[in-house]
């Protein structure tokens, strides 16, 4: 590691601090049969952590130039691929898994949401998400409704399963230290409405928010008519705001709409 040039575009601040990682694997809840997946190796400190309380680490890293380093740790049940998660084909990865498994990650915050997204939309085998965010990020994720953190991301995140943080982390705890604080959340999938297609719950979730200050029969005026929206729904449901509306409301309305 010497030498090591740090790069913002790849969202590098690193961890060494042991009892903070040691913390992170605690709030994973991992068990020595457990498989994991890192997003983002760095140099390798919470992969060791993992490695010492799981069975198996796949572990991405997108910076090659880490690639000696992290070689050189010798960890023997941990795979490295030195990849862009994002790019990586998710049927191919959970083919490395022989079960069920989960993810344990300091998140490049440049990718945070698309990272969730892609597990939510594309994982059918992954348990459960204990990942650093920033604290802003973590805030809208387990907002409550009528807040202004409550959008898009604490429906959709909510609809996939239960959502909590485990604890708030200061900036000075990373190197190089971000802007802002950051917060580790745990979110376990348990999709609660498996009948609905999820693609088109989550269409209809960003129409229902396209506009926060406008009632539900406007932002819906663009997907249905506004006969066939007065037809199906009351029109006290109709003048509500998305963001005083919990996931069974959506829920209850989406099935009305379909
Ligand atoms: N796990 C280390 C730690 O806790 O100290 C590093 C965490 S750092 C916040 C995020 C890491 O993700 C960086 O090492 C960065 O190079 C890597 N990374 C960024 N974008 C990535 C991507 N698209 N795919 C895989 N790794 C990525």
């Amino acid at each position: 590691m010497k030498d090591f040039q740090f790069k913002k575009k790849f969202g590098q601040n690193f961890i060494s601090d042991k009892n903070l990682l040691i913390a992170i694997s605690n709030d994973a809840n991992l068990s020595i049969q457990d498989e994991v997946l890192e997003i983002g190796a760095g140099a390798g400190s919470l992969t060791e952590i993992l490695s010492g309380c799981a069975k198996k680490v796949i572990s991405f890293e997108i910076d090659k130039d880490l690639q000696a380093h992290l070689e050189s740790l010798n960890l023997k049940n941990v795979e490295f691929i030195f990849q862009d998660f994002m790019k990586f084909d998710m049927k191919e990865l959970e083919n490395k898994f022989t079960g069920k498994y989960k993810v344990v990650a300091n998140l490049p915050y440049y990718i945070t949401t698309p990272i969730i997204f892609k597990f939510l939309e594309e994982a059918k085998k992954v348990e459960s998400l204990t990942i650093m965010v920033q604290k802003e990020v973590a805030e809208r994720i387990c907002a409550k409704p009528d807040s202004k953190d409550y959008g898009i991301l604490t429906v959709m995140l909510e609809f996939y399963g239960n959502s909590r943080i485990c604890r708030i982390i200061n900036r000075n705890m990373f190197f190089p230290a971000p802007n802002v604080d950051s917060a580790l959340i745990n979110i376990e999938i348990c999709p609660k409405y498996p009948t609905i297609d999820k693609h088109d719950f989550f269409n209809f979730i960003k129409v229902c928010f396209s506009m926060r200050r406008k009632t539900l029969l406007n932002n819906l005026s663009s997907r249905y008519s506004k006969d066939f929206l007065k037809n199906k729904l009351d029109e006290k449901v109709l003048k509500m705001r998305s963001e005083d509306l919990s996931l069974k409301d959506f829920v209850n309305i989406y099935e009305k709409l379909n």
